[in-house]
């Protein structure tokens, strides 16, 4: 039975907007590895080491040697809507940068215990700012290396819910690690280390060729086989690696599809590598591929989700036909074609 209490519209307090706010953007450890990864790849970084204990759950620490924060935008640096990044919304669709929507140090800093410490490039003194759930302490002046620091303690600590549905260290390290993974094939230009429980797991010299950054994930045995591709079309362009058609996967775990240097999910133009491998690779077998798509980028939208993971095209069709047609060229330049079943 409703009483006319529980049917009466409240405003929410801020605490609560907050939380739900953050719930979008943070949902599991490898949410606040992805945000502070993409951040300092924004600051124009060129190392960024990765430290985390216990999957995640008791710390994320990451260190960047990029440009660091003004001293007297800390405080705005973990509000939410603020950002360094975009000005107006016709930014959106200019936008080079990994982020723009401000909202992630204000997320992360709402369910956990947060520090950042940074020193702005050539600046002679870093300062700190300590976050407990979202209750700001006053930033304050310390001795810091140039750069960027942030930890991440005791996430979701004060959102119990969240927290309990968090899965086994390991599994929640393998999250973090394939978001590691991805940023790390966009920018094989960075180096980059992740650690766990103080143990090494990737050491990443920068390098300017993407094939040996793909074998320190992969090794030779699988790189050795991989084949290049580049196209342009209507100003798209596709360029990377797919893999053999003798190397396949039983998942789509070993596609990679990056946007603009966005790691992307698009069931579009997974269907049109599978296509391309039709005949290739056997039936519930996936193709492995590392591709890099360009497009201007007023030509697609970026703000449809708030972990930017899924976007919309203005034309969708171009990228679709340039894929299909480069890697069946591909194919049939290598006289695979004997083994294509190809259906015009
Ligand atoms: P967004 O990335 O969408 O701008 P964030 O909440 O992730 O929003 O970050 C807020 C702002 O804090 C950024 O716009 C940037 O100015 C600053 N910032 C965050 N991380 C770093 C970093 N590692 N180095 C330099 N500046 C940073
Ligand atoms: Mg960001």
């Amino acid at each position: 039975t409703h009483t006319d209490v529980d049917t009466r519209i409240r405003q929410l307090t801020p605490s609560v907007i907050n939380k739900i706010a953050a719930g979008e953007v943070i949902e599991r450890p490898a949410s606040v590895v992805k945000e502070l990864l993409e951040n300092s790849v924004d600051a124009l970084s060129s190392r960024i080491e990765v430290e985390i204990e216990n999957g995640g759950v008791d710390c994320i620490r990451i260190v960047d040697d990029g440009e660091g924060i003004h001293p007297d935008d800390f405080e705005l640096s973990v509000a939410s809507h603020a950002t360094s990044k975009i000005v107006d919304a016709d930014d959106l669709f200019r936008v080079q940068t990994m982020g723009f929507r401000g909202e992630a140090l204000a997320s992360i800093a709402e369910v956990s215990q947060f520090q950042l410490r940074s020193r702005r490039r050539g600046a002679d003194i870093g300062m700190e700012l300590n976050v407990h759930g979202g209750i700001l302490k006053e930033p304050h002046v310390c001795g810091c290396p140039e750069g960027t620091r942030i930890e991440v303690r005791q996430l979701f600590f004060n959102t119990p819910v969240r927290r309990k549905f968090l899965k086994t260290p390991a599994t929640e390290f393998g999250h973090i690690s394939e978001q590691f993974t991805r940023i790390a094939l966009a920018n094989p230009n960075l180096h980059l280390v992740l650690r766990h429980n103080d143990k090494i797991v990737y050491e990443l010299p920068a390098t300017h060729r993407l094939i040996e950054r793909l074998e320190l994930f992969y090794g030779s045995k699988l790189t050795e086989q991989l084949i290049w591709v580049e196209s342009e079309h209507e100003g798209a362009h596709i360029r990377g690696y797919v893999a053999h058609p003798s190397q396949s996967k039983a998942t789509r775990k070993g596609q990679y599809l990056f946007l603009n240097g966005r790691w992307i999910q698009d069931r579009s133009l997974q269907h049109a590598l599978s296509e391309a491998y039709r005949g290739l690779v056997m039936v519930g077998r996936h193709p492995i591929s590392f591709l890099f798509l360009e497009v201007d980028p007023n030509q697609v939208d970026v703000n449809v989700h708030p972990t930017k993971s899924e976007v919309r095209f203005q034309n969708s069709q171009i990228l679709y036909r340039l894929l299909l047609s480069t890697l069946r060229n591909q194919f049939l330049s290598m006289d695979l074609d004997s083994r294509l079943d190809l259906p015009n």
